[in-house]
């Protein structure tokens, strides 16, 4: 036997498909240099090439050849051995595939490597021609015949639909297509003299041409962007001229310039005074930072000036050489407070924001990469910012849902943000003005320091909240105000104020039905009913898109004419308030009207005043600051009460305390009025009383009867698939598998039952959930799931600390 070899040079790669676990390469040496943990590879596959990013060296496995990585593409990793490693742990901490998870932390559009598509085969040419086939099965058939391999989700909903069968039968199949990184990266131009001229004789020489003399003294001193230089009226065409006589040259370079250009930013505010309670709070954090990780609840009423805190600490940490990261719910429902950071802290701000263009936040994320911006500011993926040397993550309206997310990897960004400041040694403040069950409870446990602000900086008391019964006060013939608030409304209007009523559904009506036979109008696809929508006249369904007309003609019992909309919906009441305030300006918020930019813009028109009454959904209750706005109405407080979804309370409670906030944030006294059927529950009541510590031990104890988060773990196993019969066999057979694991550890099986929301485009759902003491225990029991064989159209999805129960 020779002695041990010397450790070849190998690595363990994650592979950006869904393929499980690290595979190892062996790093032929002209790539040796570069194939550092973080650099984005090229590697063989089967018959395919992948994209991947190295996570770790490895010894080369005894027995088992290894191949050679095909490529490293980046002379600088993409991601920093801090993000790599934290990728590992999330991925073993949510059961998801290493490979997302670092798709999800690498810059935007920088993917590449592969795509999954779906194409047609021969049979599925053959079928299309010869048979007769069901019109959506020969609708995708046509689409993927015409227009070649296609990702699933670019698919027409109802032909995604189909998806599955027409794979079972051998009609399609599913592959990856190869794609280069689809961004490349902002570069701009650069103008210097050209090599040998000097600048002095070249000016000389120029003596009759001032414009171009100029430039030439401009670059004199070193090269310089040619935007700057071409600034002045006719410039550019000295420039050109320049240049074609060869006196400077263009090159580019990779752009260093914000997203958003400083200057366009309101000038740098000084901060105020803090009052004592924020210095408190600033003290306790400040003097937390460089000494190893700390996390802080900032609890603080709204308006109470969370944010100037922030600023103050992240001020400190760029003071001591350390960077920030601040995650918010959605940055175009909260421009005011990016904004904010701008103000303040200049271009030292990255703001990573979705409605920006791939190249842009690439542009963004560079710079902090290169240490230009030591701010990032963003959603829940901003938790995988690429700064060095991390001081502070500021997690602000900690308790708010978005930052849980939903689909690929089911991260919590909260979670992570505090894993991340953990192993960075940073501090991690978590603030909020209604703090979710579970940070308040770990500020108990004293996992967290709990930091409290009770008032308001400014004079600008709370609100006073009145609830009306709708069992007393009867809603107008419409169910939509009772006589008090359409009162209240009359009168904030006839003053000059503004106002904001929300309600928490969308559309017109929000559910059809034929009034002789009952019959309601419900999505094919999904086990919901259909929304009608009046500007498109269609009703649409919610959840996969699904849109129809309205029948003339029940098709259940044919009666014509009986076809009623019940149901209040944003779009009715705005259009009703229009009807009823006709002088008023009206303007609705909500994900038909508003994506993105657009809700930037309504929100500009609401702050600017050209907007006197504001209808919307819970996209209103964000930190919105309007000055002008008296009156909150809340239309309904207790639809979130009956939904099958242990909480309901809990977000009732913080939708109703946050859209309170927004009255009164100006000169005039705010006022909020709650209609509801449900006056005595504790969710409504306590957001009436700003009541937070009452609304936390009444559901502190509600939960622990079920033994609910906070008092323990769960984890939600979905299962979904076309056929329902196999789904719920599958369940079966999961459960089973968890009672035999879970049994010895203290983990409680619930289930398995048909998911509430039964059927979702197509695939029909079951669930399972998971309740255990702890995550270890949890986790043994996920890891036997693992050992089922699932039937390949049928989809098994782990969900670690879930928040959607539908
Ligand atoms: P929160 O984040 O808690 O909702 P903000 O930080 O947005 O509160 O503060 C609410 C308002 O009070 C803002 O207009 C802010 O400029 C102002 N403010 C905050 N702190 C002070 C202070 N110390 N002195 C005066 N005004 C302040
Ligand atoms: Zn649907």
């Amino acid at each position: 036997m020779p002695e041990a070899a010397a450790p070849s040079a190998c690595v363990e790669v994650a592979a950006l498909a869904p393929v499980p676990g690290l595979l190892t390469y062996r790093v032929p040496p002209r790539l040796a240099a570069r194939a550092v943990p973080g650099a984005r590879v090229l590697v063989p596959l089967g018959g395919r090439k992948l994209g991947g990013v190295i996570v770790r060296a490895a010894a080369e496995a005894p027995g088992k050849p290894l191949r050679d990585l095909i490529d490293v593409l980046d002379d600088e990793p993409s991601l920093t051995a801090e993000l790599v490693a934290l990728c590992a742990w999330i991925a073993d901490y949510y059961e998801a595939p290493i490979g997302e998870v670092v798709r999800g932390a690498l810059p935007p559009g920088s993917g590449g490597g592969a795509t999954d598509v779906v194409a047609i085969t021969d049979a599925g040419r053959a079928a299309l021609e010869a048979r007769a086939l069901p019109p959506r099965r020969r609708d995708l058939l046509a689409e993927l015949a015409a227009r070649g391999p296609r990702p699933p989700r670019a698919l027409p909903a109802r032909a995604r639909a189909e998806l599955d069968a027409v794979i079972a039968a051998g009609w399609a199949a599913s592959g990856e297509q190869r794609t280069a990184a689809r961004v490349r990266e902002a570069t701009e131009r650069w103008v210097e003299l050209a090599a040998g001229v000097e600048a002095e004789a070249a000016a000389k020489a120029l003596a009759r041409a001032p414009r171009r003399r100029a430039l030439v003294q401009a670059l004199a001193a070193g090269a310089l962007p040619a935007a700057e230089l071409t600034a002045a009226a006719g410039a550019a065409a000295a420039l050109r001229e320049l240049v074609r006589a060869g006196t400077v040259v263009v090159t580019h370079r990779p752009s260093v310039r914000a997203a958003v250009p400083a200057s366009s930013l309101p000038a740098a505010a000084t901060p105020p005074t803090l009052s004592s309670e924020q210095a408190a709070a600033h003290a306790a954090i400040a003097g937390a930072l460089g000494g190893g990780f700390a996390s802080f609840l900032l609890h603080g009423i709204t308006g109470s000036g969370k944010t100037e805190v922030y600023l103050h600490v992240i001020a400190d940490a760029l003071a001591a050489g350390r960077t920030a990261i601040v995650l918010v719910p959605e940055i175009s429902l909260t421009p005011q407070l990016a904004a904010r950071f701008a103000a303040r802290f200049g271009a030292e701000v990255a703001i990573l924001h979705s409605g920006l263009s791939e190249r842009d936040r690439l542009a963004e994320w560079q710079r902090l990469r290169r240490g230009r911006a030591r701010i990032a500011v963003g959603a829940r993926s901003a938790v995988f910012a690429p700064v060095a040397d991390l001081g502070v993550i500021v997690v602000d309206e900690e308790h708010d849902g978005s930052f849980k997310q939903e689909e690929g990897v089911r991260y919590w960004a909260r979670d992570v943000a505090l894993v991340r400041a953990q192993r960075a040694g940073a501090v991690c403040v978590l603030g909020s003005a209604t703090p979710s069950l579970e940070s308040f409870h770990g500020a108990a446990l004293g996992r967290h320091r709990l930091l409290t602000l009770t008032e308001r900086p400014t004079p600008r008391p709370l609100p006073t909240v009145e609830v009306i019964d709708l069992r007393v006060h009867l809603p107008d013939a419409e169910g939509m105000l009772s006589a008090p608030l359409a009162e209240a409304i009359g009168g904030a209007l006839a003053a000059g104020d503004q106002v904001i009523l929300f309600l928490n559904r969308r559309g017109f009506a929000t559910f059809v039905l034929c009034t002789a036979c009952g019959a309601a109008s419900r999505c094919p696809n999904c086990s919901v009913s259909l929304t009608y929508h009046q500007l498109q006249d269609r009703l649409l369904c919610h959840y996969c898109g699904h849109g129809e007309r309205v029948a003339e003609v029940c098709p259940a019992c044919k009666t014509r004419g009986k076809i009623e909309r019940k149901g209040l919906g944003t779009e009715r009441v705005a259009a009703a308030m229009s009807a009823r305030f006709p002088t008023a300006r009206v303007a609705r918020l909500d994900r038909d009207v508003a994506s993105g930019a657009r809700a930037e813009a309504i929100l500009a028109r609401v702050a600017r005043r050209e907007v006197d009454l504001l209808v919307g959904t819970q996209m209103v209750t964000k930190g919105h600051d309007f000055p002008g706005v008296t009156l909150v109405g809340v239309l309904c407080a207790d639809t979130g009460l009956s939904l099958p979804d242990f909480r309901g309370a809990e977000r009732t409670f913080q939708l109703l305390t946050q859209v309170a906030g927004r009255a009164g944030r100006g000169e005039r006294a705010g006022r909020v009025v709650i209609q509801t059927y449900r006056p005595t529950e504790p969710a409504v009541a306590c957001a009436a009383r700003h009541d937070y510590r009452g609304f936390y031990e009444v559901e502190l104890a509600a939960r622990a009867e079920l033994r609910y988060p906070p008092h323990g773990r769960l984890v939600a196993v979905r299962i979904d698939g076309p056929v329902p019969a196999a789904v719920a066999e599958t369940a079966e057979r999961l459960t089973a598998l968890a009672l035999a694991a879970g049994r010895d550890q203290e983990v409680t099986v619930l289930g398995p039952v048909a998911a509430p929301l039964s059927r979702l485009r197509g695939r029909t759902r079951w669930q399972l959930w998971l309740r255990g003491p702890d995550r270890a225990a949890l986790r043994r029991v996920v890891r036997a799931l693992r050992g089922l064989e699932v039937p390949p159209q049928i989809r098994v999805g782990v969900d670690v600390d879930p928040v959607s129960t539908l």
